[in-house]
């Protein structure tokens, strides 16, 4: 393992002022695979979310902030997608640590969160109101797009600056002010991106970032009748007490939560492609993605040689330290999502599915590593097919015809995502538009762009983040109606 740096002891920040909890107390983040403390955050209590939200209130309602030009929104947005370039190893060092993913990818993802803020900063220039110059020779309409206010954003603890980068940057070019909760486990690069907002021009308290638990903080955040939107990214279930509590003010509730993303391979799929991104699909981030790809259809025909590929592929994979440059796949982050990967495991046997490959814990001197793990003839009805695991762990079933394919992929709770694998433009064009699935990919997986927007059908969300939509979630359409010339009576 290599040597871990002295942790960083991070503050929260509220109204442009860093500080500890208002109680003083920490969380402590320990590297899920070195067992070592790497950070601490304050753990924010409730006093200091509800400052976070009246210095957010106070910045929208009397701050330059949602009356800036778009001119100025889109420099600051813009200066940040540089700043997290220019700091892109430290802040991917920083998300390696506290996640547990490999290194190369936690500074990949740096990258691509820098684009989306970038997409987000040219929105700024486009973002207008409509004319309605046809309701007669004595009407005049027309819509002003406002920013709707005050916005808290919640995030987890998978992608953690991605996600915020999800965000934060299309509310900001709305013209909202923010409260920002990162997941307890891993705040780090959320906070860090904090002090790049402030150098990159953003005024105080325009966005406060607290940490600590989801009880009370991300429950605050929710139900504050001075928060005007709520947007989550997490678990399906937390997504649903985040509806609730948002309920008794009627803000409005954007959510992206969990997913069990079907891939379809027809009999004419390119096996070795559609092979690499059953692979990619699954083990990427340690199959800790709301996104992967975990659950496999294939057609009877081809279903023998797709597995034996895949199985060669995970045999190959290289599972290990998060710090070293050739790991694919890390640590597991933290020991309860550890602990029901290996039930699910274990759920998988006792419901007859054919252990594949893998499927125990990897030795190792410090942390928490699970092999990849594949299961063949798994039951359609069964947890492990059913249920997101987010972990290592893939999941086949076998179909003989088209309907068969999309029935199942159909019979989820979730509806985030799925890929489709033939050559065939009517088979693949024809299976997209059936799956209720806010995503799907023809011949590839988890390719995107910051221009399309992303978000679940069914109990995998409401609403879209990315893509030119992005921005509407944090605005609010006025109608202004003019009378031209004299006025005519209507009562008398
Ligand atoms: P989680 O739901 O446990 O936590 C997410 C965030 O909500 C954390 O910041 C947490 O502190 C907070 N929280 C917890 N309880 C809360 C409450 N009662 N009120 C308000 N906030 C509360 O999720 P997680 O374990 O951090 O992340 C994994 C889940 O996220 C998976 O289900 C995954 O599918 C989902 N996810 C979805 C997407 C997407 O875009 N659809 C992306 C990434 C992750």
């Amino acid at each position: 393992m290599k040597t871990i740096p002295d942790p960083t002891r991070y503050q929260q920040l509220i109204d442009g002022q860093w500080s500890d909890a208002s109680t003083g107390k920490r969380i402590e983040r320990q590297s899920p695979g070195h067992d070592k403390t790497v950070s601490t955050y304050p753990e924010s209590a409730d006093a200091d979310a509800i400052a976070a939200i009246a210095a957010a209130r106070k910045a929208f309602d009397h701050g330059p902030w949602p009356s800036t030009s778009a001119a100025e929104r889109e420099a600051v947005l813009r200066r940040t997608a540089e700043l997290i370039r220019e700091n892109a190893d430290r802040l991917g060092l920083v998300e390696c640590l506290e996640s547990g993913k490999p290194i190369t990818q936690a500074k990949a993802e740096m990258g691509w969160a820098a684009g989306i803020w970038d997409y987000a900063a040219a929105l700024c220039r486009t973002l207008h109101g409509e004319t309605a110059n046809a309701l007669g020779e004595s009407l005049f309409g027309m819509t002003l797009c406002e920013p709707l206010g005050v916005a808290s954003l919640i995030t987890p603890w998978n992608f953690p600056l991605l996600i915020i980068s999800q965000k934060l940057p299309f509310a900001l070019a709305a013209g909202c002010c923010c409260i920002v909760k990162p997941s307890e486990f891993t705040s780090g690069t959320t906070l860090e991106l904090g002090k790049l907002l402030s150098q990159a021009g953003l005024p105080d308290g325009v966005v406060n970032i607290v940490t600590g638990y989801g009880e009370p903080v991300g429950r605050i955040l929710a139900e504050h009748p001075d928060v005007d939107i709520v947007s989550f990214t997490g678990s399906t279930a937390v997504g649903k007490k985040i509806a609730a509590g948002a309920a008794a003010t009627l803000k409005k509730v954007s959510l992206e939560l969990g997913g069990k993303n079907p891939q379809i391979l027809f009999a004419d799929a390119e096996i070795e492609a559609a092979a690499d991104a059953i692979a990619f699909g699954i083990y990427f981030n340690a199959g800790e993605c709301c996104n992967s790809g975990s659950r496999i259809l294939i057609h009877d025909s081809i279903a023998d040689q797709v597995v034996e590929r895949v199985l060669e592929k995970t045999k190959k994979t290289r599972v290990g330290d998060p710090l070293d440059e050739n790991a694919q796949v890390g640590a597991i982050i933290n020991q309860s999502q550890h602990e029901k990967i290996l039930q699910y495991i274990e759920a998988g046997k006792k419901a007859g599915a054919s252990l594949k490959t893998g499927g125990e814990v990897m030795e190792s001197e410090t942390g928490r590593f699970i092999q990849p793990t594949v299961f063949d003839h798994v039951p359609a009805d069964s947890s492990i097919a059913r249920e997101e695991i987010f972990g290592p762990v893939l999941t086949v079933i076998r179909f003989s015809d088209t309907d068969e394919a999309i029935r199942i992929a159909n019979d989820s709770l979730y509806g985030l995502s799925a890929s489709v694998w033939s050559r065939d433009f009517d088979t693949a064009l024809r299976c997209a538009r059936k799956i209720r699935a806010g995503t799907v990919w023809i011949n590839t997986f988890m390719d995107g762009a910051p221009e399309l927007p992303f978000g679940g059908y069914k109990q995998s969300g409401l609403g879209r983040e990315l893509g030119p939509e992005a921005v509407n979630e944090f605005t609010e359409v006025k109608t202004i109606t003019a009378r031209l010339g004299p006025y005519s009576d209507k009562w008398s």
